[in-house]
């Protein structure tokens, strides 16, 4: 059993969107569906802790620094202590969505080591993540593994005390038989070991 956290950052959505706000995307219009049904399948086997954010993006975007004090940040911030060091018992998953036109992909999922590892020359890639991406596809999805952006705060903050953390982004358009078939993929992959690996 692993302590798995939850997040939704931009989980504040107003009810219809308009055509100009899915160009800006300021609402992550199906994160909350897609953590809530990942909650409940995880819940099954694991301890699940679910963070859902009650400040819109614009006003506090709580996956970037300047929202590190606001909201459920310094909540999440006792519970990192708490857990710290507990790598491979204990995983953080930043839950988000995008608009189709966006990108044209069904789910990928990010974390920013790459951006973390100090060797210049050097990516680090973290083979379990690509192993998740893999599990996706051949499940059927159209996925793929991006190392992520050094922005994503709270994936940054989670491994500052030593915890795994994994942001992943679902397509709006995705049902929810679509996400809860995603989310038996992570529960499955969620229970193999964590390791990472260099590419030069
Ligand atoms: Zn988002």
């Amino acid at each position: 059993m692993k302590n798995i956290i939850i997040a939704v950052p931009h989980a504040i959505v107003k009810n219809k969107p308009l055509k100009d706000e899915i160009d800006d995307h300021p609402f992550d219009y199906a994160a909350l569906r897609a953590a809530n049904i990942m909650n409940d399948v995880l819940s099954i086997s694991h301890k699940t802790n679910l963070f859902v954010s009650h400040t819109p993006r614009h006003t506090h975007d709580l996956n970037r620094n300047e929202g590190i004090d606001c909201d459920f940040r310094p909540k999440l911030t006792k519970v990192l202590k708490k857990i710290k060091n507990s790598k491979t018992d204990s995983i953080v998953l930043d839950i988000h969505s995008f608009p189709s036109a966006h990108v044209n992909l069904d789910v990928y999922i990010m974390d920013n080591k790459g951006y973390e590892n100090k060797n210049a020359g050097e990516i680090v890639v973290s083979s379990r993540t690509f192993d998740l991406s893999m599990a996706l596809i051949a499940q059927g999805f159209t996925a793929t593994y991006l190392p992520g952006e050094k922005l994503m705060s709270i994936c940054s903050e989670a491994r500052k005390y030593n915890v795994s953390a994994l942001l992943i982004e679902f397509n709006e358009d995705l049902s929810d038989k679509e996400i809860r078939k995603i989310c038996n993929i992570v529960k499955n992959w969620l229970d193999g070991d964590y390791e990472d690996i260099i590419i030069r």
